[in-house]
């Protein structure tokens, strides 16, 4: 067993939640075991997921959790919300041995401590979540004294005491699993429904297991909303080591939803934090069969294995280079708040992230390639119809289109090219350093200048000190990153601190270009490498370019990435759960119909949540819910309020559309 706390690492969280902000580092937890497969300490990130097939039928139960086993799960959980699915735990555990697997099982427990205590002496693991482990929720709000509030951890003692004991005796496993919308009336009460709040629910039952000499847990923040579900999580390792606590950590996006964006949510949340070399076991939450969630998990895990391996062979010279950095005084990881920069033209202060595309090698002739970013040519009216996702800026290198681009969209040129253009409206032209400090010929509003952090160290102290003093006095400049390190976000988030510690406020625009790569990676790699840098309000926009790819797949990728992080909003956002064994209708069927008639509502947040039980907390801010309440009857609500109770399944998306019009938030379609 190692120690609670390595003490070295302990020194070393010199990034003040993780191990270090500008080299590769794993923040190396406590192993833990569950049944046969051990996690954290330096085993690999390990995979799991949980079943949504009814708990009390045995074999497909059974089978479902075969299938997730063979697509990557190292565990599964099922759902075991009264004593009765606890029991039956012990048949599926059998029935699956019987079939020579021997997956360890954990056991998804919410409000129910009796049926916890006798999972906890069938199956492997345990998941309980504070928030409702004891306490039943009303959404009061409770003064306490400190001394009522002392009571109420007594209380709490008490009661999860005896689970603590049979988990010690049996070798069971333990998951703190603290999600944001489901906290105890108590924390909120204290703390709001904030990164805080989740940090303090799960310590208080970690100090428990820790007075009892109960060290084989794993920690979870959840949230739907990956900026608050990175910032919990980090508070959470600052907190841990703090206490000289250093439990694994289980990263999930709860509600992500389906699809690309679930997929691009999930890669933002879980991947800001792998990034960071925080997380030991992954399990990706989407509607759709949970067979389908372990491949993307492992995808996410599996670059920061190749990772380390990488970072031992070829260690980037600027980590000889460069001292270990330290925050910026004005940064904060457990807030967000956009890097304060001038705007220069409408990019940068309160301009949304913008989005360019390379369109250098498209055919220039046709105006119909424009579809693909947003602008669709009608050839008739020979004018441009723009969707919601319309990219800002086009790059085309050297090429000169022979058709006109839409006003709305701007066109990047090389240097060169840009110079012999002879009518520059809405073109710009694109610098490297030492062109822009030579240039004999600048734009007068916006001047884009392609650079990475090795100017820093490796230009004479001519070209440094040149380009600092034109990141000062020139207003027209912003600043596009870029990288080939293999560490680019910390590389690139490392140049964005210097700029902040030198109180520099150029804007930026993040390009990352990657190749021999599938969508699936892509997407994943890029809404990691991009969403953690928009995560903490660093940057003023993005540009992605794979040769493999199509534009319209890297446009598309862009906003959903932008819409992850909340930082562009240009569609409509659904926080549907993955479904369990509670869930009371298809999810996925309902998720697609209410998608197909909402899905023209950009900005509007619908939570579409299997059961009564965690869907309320769990949608937490959604403007609109749309919860299973018993077999056939769905009720809906307006944020937190429960507005229309037991409407019939089959009159249900209807009543949410008027529901949504009775708030003013309904547009009709376009058709
Ligand atoms: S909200 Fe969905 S995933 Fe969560 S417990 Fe209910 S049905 Fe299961």
């Amino acid at each position: 067993m190692n120690s609670v706390v390595d003490l070295n690492q302990l020194k070393a969280l010199k990034g003040k939640y993780c191990n270090s902000l500008n080299s590769y580092s794993r923040f190396v937890t406590r192993e833990v075991k569950i049944g046969d497969i051990a996690m954290g300490a330096h085993h690999p990130i390990r995979i799991q997921s949980m079943t949504t097939t009814d708990t009390m039928d045995t074999i497909a139960t059974v089978e479902q959790t075969i299938r997730m086993v063979e697509a990557g799960c190292e565990y599964v959980r099922i759902t075991a919300p009264s004593m009765k699915e606890a029991q039956n735990l012990a048949e599926i555990k059998k029935e699956l041995r019987n079939r020579g697997y021997n997956v360890p099982l954990i056991a998804d427990i919410h409000f129910t401590p009796n049926a916890a205590e006798l999972a906890a002496r069938i199956i492997e693991k345990v998941r309980v979540n504070p928030g409702n482990y004891i306490d039943k929720k009303k959404f009061q709000q409770i003064d306490y004294t400190d001394s009522e509030y002392m009571q109420e951890v007594e209380r709490i003692q008490k009661r999860f005491s005896p689970l603590v004991k049979i988990c010690k005796e049996y070798g069971t496993a333990m998951r703190i699993g603290t999600n944001h919308g489901s906290l105890s009336d108590r924390i909120m009460s204290r703390y709001g429904d904030t990164p805080m709040g989740m940090v303090e629910s799960a310590m208080e039952f970690m100090r428990i297991c820790a007075d009892l000499d109960y060290h084989n847990l794993v920690i979870s923040m959840k949230a739907s909303n990956p900026k608050v579900m990175v910032q919990a999580y980090r508070m959470l390792v600052e907190k841990m080591v703090t206490e000289g606590m250093n439990y694994p950590l289980h990263l999930g996006v709860t509600e992500a939803g389906d699809g690309e964006d679930g997929r691009i949510k999930s890669a933002v949340g879980i991947g800001t934090l792998l990034e960071d070399g925080l997380g030991d076991t992954i399990r990706v939450s989407l509607t759709e069969e949970p067979e389908f969630e372990a491949p993307v998990a492992a995808a996410l895990a599996k670059r920061y294995e190749l990772r380390a391996k990488q970072y031992e062979l070829i260690k980037p010279e600027t980590d000889n280079l460069q001292p270990e950095i330290i925050l910026p005084a004005t940064f904060d990881p457990y807030s967000y708040k956009r890097r304060k920069t001038h705007s220069v033209e409408n990019i940068g202060d309160h301009n949304v992230p913008r989005v360019i595309i390379d369109l250098s090698n498209q055919n220039l002739k046709d105006p119909f390639i424009l579809s693909a970013i947003g602008y669709n040519y009608s050839a008739t009216l020979d004018k441009y119809n723009m969707n919601e996702q319309t990219a800002d800026f086009a790059y085309l290198g050297d090429a000169l289109p022979s058709f006109s681009f839409p006003g709305n969209l701007k066109q990047i040129y090389n240097y060169s090219a840009w110079k012999s253009l002879s009518d520059k409206q809405n073109a710009h032209p694109i610098f490297s350093v030492e062109e822009y400090l030579n240039a004999d010929q600048r734009d007068a509003t916006l001047n884009f200048i392609e650079t990475d952090i090795k100017v820093f160290f490796e230009s004479s102290d001519e070209v440094y000190n040149g380009f600092v003093n034109a990141l000062k006095s020139d207003k027209s400049i912003v600043l596009i990153l870029i990288t080939d390190n293999i560490h680019g976000m910390a590389e690139q988030r490392q140049f964005i601190f210097d700029l902040l510690n030198q109180q520099l406020e150029v804007p930026i625009i993040i390009k990352r270009s990657y190749s021999t790569i599938t969508e699936d990676d892509f997407m994943l790699d890029a809404s990691t490498d991009i969403g953690a840098l928009l995560t903490d309000g660093l940057v003023d926009g993005l540009w992605l370019q794979a040769d493999e790819i199509s534009s319209k797949i890297i446009n598309s990728v862009a906003f959903g990435i932008l819409q992850a992080t909340r930082t562009r909003i240009s569609k409509t956002e659904y926080i549907s759960c993955p479904s369990c064994g509670r869930t009371l209708f298809d999810l996925q069927e309902t998720t697609q119909l209410i998608r197909s008639r909402t899905d023209h509502l950009k900005g509007i947040k619908i939570g579409i949540m299997g059961c009564i039980v965690n869907g309320p907390g769990e949608m937490a801010d959604a403007d609109y819910g749309y919860v299973g309440t018993g077999p056939g009857v769905i009720t809906l609500y307006k944020e937190k309020e429960v507005v229309k109770r037991n409407v019939p399944a089959e009159k249900a998306v209807d009543e949410l559309i008027n529901l949504i019009k009775e708030h003013g938030d309904w547009v009709e379609p376009l058709l």
